[in-house]
């Protein structure tokens, strides 16, 4: 089949590798039918994520249609049109009992590898190294999904990919980002960065009952989108000081609740971002905590904080003396997708979002490497690319 192969930072090629194959009996493998780049590939794609090897297949938010399964699985059947979770949870531990499924104990065989970084070892994600369970990817034509039944959501065959592919990744972690929050009638919401993820998280957080939603970034179409589709206020930070001005827009009080949807490689204005980018550069530090900080300093006091952009190892610099004498609940987590995606497709299928709103590419997969170069760059007006194998 045809796969996109990592070799090293921005180094991806579509290359001819083996079909995957049923290997486990609770195992399935779809055929891809749409795929796309997330946000978290990026990392990816310029290099920070470790534990990456030559060869691999990347990508984790897909949707397809069932071809085999494996002979314990009970919910699906071939021709089943489906989309699948980027975590993968065994439905049987005490965190996947819980619905925490990005947390699970059993679904990553080298979860060993991440314990003298994090502790314990955390789910395995598809394609996304081999800290995170070394599977292979779905940016390919076939992709082999464990513990299919749990991972899995059937769809109506009525609507098109682009409206349900987003269920599969970055729609939970925009909706988990504002679940997060916990919000209250009347609460105000600021969202920082309006890639999809972030639009999600404004979306979602109107869904669970925000009042105001306030965006931050600096791409034009993106904060457009964050207005006419998402329905925020939008800040642009290199026009003004979103700190100063989200104090101005909520009478002084800051907002009851922030949301980082940018993660670890956040552009940081003046010197406090050459300081990141250069000890990042010398691996000092390996996440560039400009949106971590910022959010904590313009929250209002005993306001949450919620991290959904990913991070991966330290971060320098964190104003914890702020984080802690105004009282703020800190928040994070890679998504429970399993958790969120079936009340997701149901918020679909009612008409209260159409997901397409995100994609403004769609490309056979052959273009990937054009595909990433948009993306990253935000050319040609790029927010989200739909990939066709
Ligand atoms: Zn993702
Ligand atoms: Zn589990």
């Amino acid at each position: 089949m045809k796969a996109v192969c990592w070799h090293g930072a921005h180094d991806v090629r579509v290359e001819t590798v083996p079909d995957p194959k049923i290997l486990n009996p609770r195992d399935a493998i779809l055929k891809i039918t749409s795929t796309t780049i997330c946000g978290s590939d990026l990392h990816i794609y310029d290099g920070y994520i470790p534990s990456m090897k030559p060869g691999d297949i990347i990508g984790h938010e897909f949707m397809g249609e069932v071809v085999d399964v494996g002979h314990e699985v009970k919910q699906l059947r071939r021709g089943d049109r489906v989309v699948a979770s980027s975590i993968v949870g065994c439905g049987q531990c005490f965190y996947c009992q819980q619905q925490k499924w990005s947390l699970c104990d059993n679904s990553n065989p080298n979860g060993w590898m991440q314990e003298p970084l994090f502790g314990f070892g955390t789910a395995a994600i598809f394609g996304y190294s081999h800290l995170f369970g070394g599977l292979a990817g779905s940016q390919a034509e076939y992709i082999r999904v464990p513990f299919a039944d749990l991972g899995s959501i059937k769809v109506p065959d009525h609507l098109p990919d682009e409206q349900l592919l987003p269920i599969s990744d970055a729609f939970p972690t925009g909706y988990m980002g504002a679940d997060l929050c916990d919000i209250q009638p009347g609460d105000t919401v600021a969202v920082w960065g309006c890639g999809p993820v972030g639009l999600f998280t404004i979306r979602s957080a109107y869904l669970l009952g925000a009042e105001r939603v306030i965006a931050i970034d600096r791409v034009p179409e993106r904060l457009q989108l964050a207005r006419e589709k998402g329905g925020a206020e939008t800040i642009n930070y290199e026009e003004m000081d979103a700190g100063e001005a989200l104090k101005e827009m909520t009478g002084g009080r800051g907002p009851d609740a922030c949301v980082d949807a940018v993660g670890l490689e956040a552009h940081g204005m003046g010197l406090e971002g050459f300081y990141d980018k250069a000890k990042q550069a010398v691996r000092l530090e390996t996440d560039r905590p400009h949106v971590l900080r910022q959010m904590i300093v313009a929250c209002r006091k005993g306001g949450t904080v919620v991290v959904m952009g990913v991070y991966s190892g330290f971060v320098d610099k964190m104003p914890m003396g702020a984080a802690f004498n105004k009282g703020l609940t800190l928040k994070m987590g890679q998504m429970h997708g399993q958790k969120y995606m079936p009340r997701l497709l149901e918020h679909v299928l009612n008409g209260d979002i159409d997901p397409s709103f995100v994609f403004t590419h769609t490309l056979p997969l052959d273009d990937t490497k054009h595909a990433y170069e948009i993306f990253k760059h935000k050319q040609d007006r790029c927010v989200k690319v739909l990939l066709k194998p």
